[in-house]
């Protein structure tokens, strides 16, 4: 079989000859007690660098021991890039949401062998599910391999963000000394009210990770969570996302971007908000709309914005979000620190392993199944494509 994976450039000076640590921590289990990617074995170290084109996921030698084909490419956008020529006769594709290959319905139709597109990470937005559903191509991705990664990137934003931490360090980078400039907007999170939209397995975790800041917490999702669990963090729930904006000094967005949640921060939901709110969205960019972030941004209505999700990605140089005020961007890495590699680069082998023995996957990785929304696709998504307006992303210029 032919395996088409995407993923991003590699260092502009060369794959590492050293890391910066010598191992990293080998965890036992996801909180919840789901047990981590668990393929038969690896031909990686875990820790390397593998989401990008040379590490390959290090998935060459399992492949190609089996006689099966890889090609792994960056270039992914626009029409006749690489990316789209070889998935005419690729039977599966893997791509990292950092830095998606858009699965659109066009891309889709062209590709009569395709079977299955993986995400190697969360969140399967890149693919038109609707088209994949229509055209009976299965979508599976690895469900909390980065979950914790991302939120303990927004503990660092909010922090980051409500401490004015970048203008510091930026003052300090020019050699300068000026107190006064450097703590005009920062302010401490203590006793502050911090909202998340969704508590999901990042929500629910970035809830966790801000309770010892000794700040009330706040949520808004579709699901109510247990009561022992409201209990344990003190967590006021609310009916809508309205409700939630009202009161909280620091808004969270984790949800799944789909029909329901595209364009979800708007101009009418920023103006419920406080007035100097910050907002955090490591969920997916779209969520937002930009120009109204961008808008807030200017006005004063946010106090900042942070987060390492765009639309498209890469987002195109002139990208709004890249030269508003009080922002606190990072491109999409949050997700894709050297240790979740490791983890989804396991969870992508452990799916491939159970693909070709004709063994299932296991229900928590799939989202699309047979033609329809399964498993977790079927509890977090909608059907519908979020895939419109991708193109854009041609439009970025190394
Ligand atoms: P989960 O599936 O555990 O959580 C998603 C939560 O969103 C669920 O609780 C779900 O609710 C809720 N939800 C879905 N739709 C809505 C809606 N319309 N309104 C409110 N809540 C909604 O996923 P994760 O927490 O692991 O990941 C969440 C998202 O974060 C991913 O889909 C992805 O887009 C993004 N992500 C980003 C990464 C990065 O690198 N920046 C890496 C990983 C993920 P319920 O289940 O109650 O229906």
């Amino acid at each position: 079989m032919k395996v088409l994976c995407i993923l991003y450039d590699d260092p502009t000076d060369g794959m590492p000859s050293k890391y910066a640590l010598d191992s990293i921590p080998k965890l036992e289990k996801y909180p919840d007690g789901m047990s981590l990617p668990s393929p038969k074995s690896i031909d990686f170290n875990p820790g390397d660098l593998l989401g990008c084109v040379s590490g390959e996921l290090g998935l060459r030698k399992f492949l190609e021991d089996q006689g099966h084909t890889l090609v792994v490419t960056s270039d992914k956008d626009g029409d006749g890039c690489k990316a789209e020529i070889e998935l005419e006769d690729a039977d599966i594709v893997i791509s990292q949401p950092f830095f998606p290959f858009y699965l659109t319905r066009k891309r889709i139709e062209s590709a009569k062998n395709l079977k299955m597109a993986v995400t190697a990470g969360i969140g399967s937005d890149h693919v038109d599910l609707q088209a994949a559903i229509d055209n009976k191509i299965d979508v599976v991705e690895v469900t909390f391999c980065n979950s914790r990664s991302v939120a303990e990137h927004i503990v660092m934003m909010i922090l980051s963000l409500v401490r004015d931490y970048h203008n510091q360090h930026r003052i300090v980078n020019e050699g300068g000394w000026n107190i006064a400039d450097a703590v005009k907007r920062s302010y401490d999170v203590e006793g502050m009210h911090i909202g998340t939209v969704a508590a999901g397995r990042i929500g629910l975790d970035a809830l966790r990770k801000m309770k010892p800041f000794d700040v009330h917490l706040h949520y808004f999702d579709r699901h109510r969570l247990p009561e022992s669990v409201e209990q344990e963090l003190n967590l006021t729930f609310h009916e809508s996302v309205e409700s939630l904006v009202g009161v909280c000094d620091v808004v969270t967005i984790n949800c799944p971007l789909h029909p329901e949640t595209e364009h979800l921060f708007d101009d009418a939901l920023i103006s419920k908000m406080k007035r100097g709110a910050y907002i955090v969205n490591t969920a997916r960019g779209k969520i937002c709309d930009k120009d109204a972030i961008a808008r807030a941004c200017e006005s004063g209505q946010l106090s900042g914005y942070a987060g390492d999700v765009w639309f498209p990605q890469p987002a195109p140089n002139d990208h709004v979000w890249r030269s508003m005020p009080n922002h606190g961007m990072t491109p999409h890495t949050s997700g894709t620190s050297l240790s979740a590699q490791a983890r989804y680069a396991a969870g992508v082998r452990e799916i491939l392993e159970c693909f070709f023995s004709g063994e299932s996957i296991r229900d928590e990785y799939l989202i699309v199944k047979d033609g329809d929304l399964a498993g977790m696709g079927a509890h977090s998504y909608s059907k519908g494509t979020a895939t419109d307006g991708s193109e854009e992303a041609e439009k970025y210029k190394k």
